[in-house]
């Protein structure tokens, strides 16, 4: 314990050290709202390692002060304890939105607050915005093409949402929340960037996060089920958190206002990332299939032409390296809950 103790303090010594190359006409002061999260939280550690001044808001529903403990006492880093639903006085240059829940039980859990989340919040963060002349990203999502009838799926695709199904809240919150950002856009000149993120994995999601990766790794590793839902036909393309975080740190950076995919176009069968996991993990996991949830989308893969062109950005990392980081991770994870019981 002694030598883990040590072995963070280095860490965070060394994180310490690294924040000091940016001159102080590159530092800027960034607001990252859902910062305490999945992806904020690695956005944070990208951003801080770069030098900048990083503001975060949460209200702690899906996520955790432990996942950005280690810039607590740092003098370019805040956390403030905040829900986006109401508004915010802050100085700032450049805002990363992030707040929301974004796995479906957590966002089905209470549509209502997920919907407000959305709409409310990215109104103030547009309001935040417009106030103080900063740039305002949004983290958009996939989801806004629905089950998509045009594959893969190019920013120029409308999308197939169903509008009161109960996936809704998400997707048709996300869909509003795009909306006010070019209203802002072309009516207050808000200068606005908007994201749309395809699924993603790594370190820090939750342990009850319900998503597929999650839910596959922790039943792997302790030889339970699989659940595939329905056949395990549908496809999904993930990628790796640091592959997201670099795009939206570059699509912030840059002049593109309409908005960019940013995913893997890697694309899979749910029944192939179930063997895939299974293998990795050693598992002796039988695979069992539940129902189909309603409305799930029975493919997703990115046209990545955008991001590729407009950018320079692709990602990097390859789905067996990044799951077998994910999975060391998780493994870490359920020894320190066994050892806590
Ligand atoms: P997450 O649930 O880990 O993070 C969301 C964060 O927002 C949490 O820290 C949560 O506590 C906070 N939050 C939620 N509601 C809030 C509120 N009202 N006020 C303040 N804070 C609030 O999810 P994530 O995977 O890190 O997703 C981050 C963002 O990226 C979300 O906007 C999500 O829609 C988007 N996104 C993620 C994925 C993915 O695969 N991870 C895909 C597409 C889009
Ligand atoms: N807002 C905020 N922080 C600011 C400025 C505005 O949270 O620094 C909120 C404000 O309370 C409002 C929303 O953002 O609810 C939209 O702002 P806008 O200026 O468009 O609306 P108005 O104040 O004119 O209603
Ligand atoms: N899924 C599954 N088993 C699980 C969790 C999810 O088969 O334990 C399926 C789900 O039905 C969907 C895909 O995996 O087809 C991706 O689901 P996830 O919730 O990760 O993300 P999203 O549907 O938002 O892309």
């Amino acid at each position: 314990q002694l030598k883990e103790s040590i072995s963070t303090l280095e860490n965070t010594k060394k994180k310490y050290l690294d924040t000091k190359f940016l001159t102080e006409n590159d530092r800027k002061r960034i607001l990252v709202t859902g910062g305490a999260g999945f992806v904020g939280s690695h956005l944070v550690d990208k951003l801080m390692m770069m030098g900048h001044e990083v503001t975060v808001v949460d209200n702690f529903f899906t996520g955790r002060k432990r996942n950005v403990e280690h810039w607590i006492g740092h003098e370019n880093f805040e956390l403030i304890h905040h829900d986006v639903i109401s508004p915010l006085f802050i100085e700032v240059d450049q805002i990363y939105h992030l707040a929301c829940p974004a796995s479906p039980p957590h966002y089905m859990y209470n549509p209502v607050k997920t919907i407000k989340t959305s709409s409310m919040g990215t109104m103030n963060m547009l309001g935040l915005a417009k106030r103080v002349r900063a740039t305002m990203l949004l983290a958009s999502t996939s989801e806004i093409y629905g089950d998509p009838e045009e594959h893969p799926q190019k920013e120029t695709y409308w999308g197939h949402v169903n509008p009161i199904g109960p996936r809704a809240c998400y997707d048709e919150g996300k869909r509003v929340a795009e909306t006010m950002c070019y209203a802002y856009s072309s009516q207050d000149k808000v200068d606005v960037r908007v994201a749309r993120i395809f699924n993603t994995f790594g370190p820090r999601m939750h342990m009850q996060d319900g998503r597929v990766v999650s839910n596959f790794i922790l039943q792997s590793l302790q030889n339970e089920p699989i659940t595939i839902y329905g056949n395990g036909e549908q496809t999904r393309s993930f990628q790796y958190v640091t592959d997201l975080v670099n795009g939206l740190i570059a699509l912030m950076n840059s002049k593109v206002n309409t908005p960019v995919n940013i995913g893997n176009p890697e694309e899979h069968t749910i029944s192939e990332f179930a063997t895939l996991i299974r293998n990795l993990t050693k598992s002796k996991s039988e695979i069992v299939h539940k129902a189909t949830p309603t409305d799930d989308p029975r493919k997703r893969k990115p046209d990545i032409t955008k991001a590729k062109t407009s950018l320079g950005w692709e990602p990097v990392v390859e789905l067996e390296t990044g799951l077998k980081k994910t999975i060391a991770y998780f493994k870490a994870e359920l020894e320190q809950e066994s050892g806590n019981q």
